[in-house]
């Protein structure tokens, strides 16, 4: 991949991260995921590849440029980030876990293997909310979790390899994602 298109210098300057820091995260992409889709998902997120309504509108895929939550212009930045619902819906998620993100971790990770694998989840739910044309829950979105979490320990037993899925888990469970209290 060319790492330097202008589209991916653009979101340099976007997000302010330097570019061999994203090279870094780019790495990760295979640890992070062995879902081919979501692998995928993360690898147009971090390329500048995913669109809110500014661009698809452009592109002839959406009636209107605005927000599906608001009223205001969606670029991918306000889909994740800016907008208020997902603003609330994200501070209902990092209180239960204890985890407040700064902007850029949210969307780019922090190089710490079990925040990134939640932020990439979330920005992926999101994402898929919004293609879905529905509004995000972070109830929802904790189900979603705990269902991973379930489909892979199946996957992981098959192949014996619970060990490994438990303490992946154990790791990422540091955030009561399986507390349904
Ligand atoms: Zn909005």
């Amino acid at each position: 991949m060319d790492e330097r298109t202008p589209k991916f210098k653009r979101i340099l300057e976007d997000m302010d991260i330097e570019d061999n820091e994203l090279s870094e995260r780019f790495k990760n992409i295979k640890v992070l995921s062995y879902h081919p889709k979501t692998r995928n998902f993360i690898f147009k997120l971090y390329a500048g590849l995913l669109y809110g309504n500014d661009k698809l509108y452009t592109f002839g895929y959406r009636n209107s440029p605005k927000c599906d939550y608001c009223n205001e212009k969606q670029t991918l930045k306000h889909l994740l980030i800016e907008c208020d619902m997902i603003k609330s819906l994200r501070a209902c998620i990092y209180t239960r876990m204890r985890m407040p993100l700064t902007d850029m971790e949210a969307l780019y990770g922090s190089g710490i293997y079990e925040v990134d694998y939640i932020a990439l989840h979330i920005n992926k739910y999101i994402y898929q909310c919004k293609y879905l044309e529905k509004q995000p829950h972070s109830e929802e979105f904790f189900h979603i979790m705990s269902s991973e979490m379930y489909i892979e320990g199946l996957i992981a037993e098959k192949r014996d390899r619970l060990v490994q899925h438990k303490a992946k888990w154990n790791k990422i469970n540091v955030f009561n994602i399986n507390n349904t209290t």
